[in-house]
């Protein structure tokens, strides 16, 4: 407002990185893993061990595998404390992790950080079982007693996660009214992304903890429709619900629908060979040749309706706003029966149906 402003979106990311809370985690060699890859994202020098050992399992440790072998590291180890399957990191990332050389210790994480003349030297580790789950159905990581073991290493990054710098009101008094959630990030209503304080939005990382770009995009569009809203009507309203209804998700729909369908297999991406890709940061993934492109086109199940953006039910369904969500079954259950194709210019396949009724009510209208 100072300084003219008649809004404000914040989304300043979640940049802080959670300390491993460890001894010795003040040592020279001892960097977060966001903090080391901003520094080579911007081209500053960056200092690389030989012996790297990295904590976590997700995106952010997983990169910084693969940029510390690339910058030169003798040896990689990712540590994660949980098993493979509860890994955060995308599978394809950390198979190519692996491919690459990168060490991947399961069921370990850190206790200590031994150094000599104040740098790292050593890391004392200590093997992990899963107990019981915990609130968010995560089984929780519990130490083995008496399987502590040291490694060697001079060059230890953190990676267990990232939260947003909040300043708290006390520093700044127009936080005041700024709504702060316990997981350290800004709260607001999730549809038109609005705090709730005067013409103040949120959306990304800052709201929702560390996500993906995809997720960030998305909440950018929402806030900026209610943005544009609040100054054409000047109340907040959220973007309009859109009527896209589908019959479930894969898992969940009846297979009875894909038995007609051939069974082709994803085409596979052409990757540089390990040897090379591991010298720079040339891009690993090829492309796909024209062949290979027609070939995964092909396996398209058409599976949308073709009268999607003509429709009137869609059309009315999003001007009275009518909520679909609420839906009296959620698996609509299928039952493979004949397309009608007697007609030289009409085909009629119910299996296609998604219980919309316009046909119910047609008859009753009409007949
Ligand atoms: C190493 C790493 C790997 C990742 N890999 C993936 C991946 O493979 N796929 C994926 O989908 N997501 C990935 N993510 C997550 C993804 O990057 C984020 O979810 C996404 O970028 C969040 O977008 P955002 O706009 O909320 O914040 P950001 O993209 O973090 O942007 C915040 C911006 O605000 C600026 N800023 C910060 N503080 C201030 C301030 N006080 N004043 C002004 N500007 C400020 C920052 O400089 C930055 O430009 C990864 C994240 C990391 C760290
Ligand atoms: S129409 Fe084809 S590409 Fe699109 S979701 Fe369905 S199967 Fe996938
Ligand atoms: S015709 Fe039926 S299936 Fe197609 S968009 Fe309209 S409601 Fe959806």
């Amino acid at each position: 407002k100072k300084d003219n402003f008649d809004a404000i979106f914040l989304a300043i990311g979640a940049w802080q990185s959670r300390n491993l809370g460890i001894v010795g985690e003040d040592l020279d060699g001892v960097v977060s893993g966001v903090a080391f890859l901003e520094r080579v994202g911007s081209g500053q020098p960056v200092a690389v061990g030989r012996k790297v050992v990295i904590i976590g399992g997700g995106n952010v440790a997983i990169d910084a595998a693969r940029t510390t072998l690339r910058l030169g590291a003798d040896r990689v180890t990712v540590l994660y404390r949980r098993s493979r399957k509860e890994m955060p990191a995308s599978p394809e990332e950390i198979e190519a992790a692996e491919a690459e050389g990168v060490d991947i210790q399961l069921l370990a994480a850190p206790i200590r950080a031994l150094g000599d003349n104040g740098a790292i030297r050593q890391l004392e580790l200590i093997r992990m079982e899963l107990g019981e789950p915990d609130a968010g159905g995560r089984r929780r990581p519990v130490p083995v007693e008496g399987s502590e073991t040291i490694i060697e290493t001079d060059q230890l990054i953190s990676a267990i996660g990232q939260f947003p710098e909040i300043i708290p009101p006390a520093r700044d008094g127009a936080m005041r009214n700024i709504p702060s959630t316990r997981w350290n990030t800004i709260g607001g209503d999730p549809r038109s992304m609005y705090t709730g304080h005067e013409r103040v939005f949120v959306g990304g990382d800052l709201f929702q903890g560390p996500m993906t770009v995809v997720a960030a995009l998305a909440d950018g569009r929402k806030a900026a429709y209610s943005l544009d809203r609040s100054f054409a009507v000047g109340t907040v309203q959220p973007e309009p619900l859109h009527f896209n209804i589908s019959k479930g998700t894969l898992d969940a729909i009846d297979r009875e629908a894909f038995e007609a369908m051939k069974t082709s297999t994803r085409e596979r991406m052409p990757e540089l060979d390990t040897a090379q890709r591991v010298r720079d940061f040339t891009e690993v993934e090829l492309g796909l040749s024209e062949a290979q492109a027609k070939r995964e086109a092909e396996r398209c199940l058409v599976c949308g309706c073709a009268a999607a953006f003509e429709c009137k039910l869609r059309e009315y369904m999003n001007e009275f706003q009518v909520d679909w969500r609420v839906q009296p079954s959620k698996k609509i259950h299928f039952q493979r029966v004949a397309v009608m194709d007697t007609h030289p210019n009409i085909a009629l396949d119910p299996n296609k149906c998604v219980r919309c009724e316009r046909c119910v009510t047609a008859c009753r209208l009409f007949q």
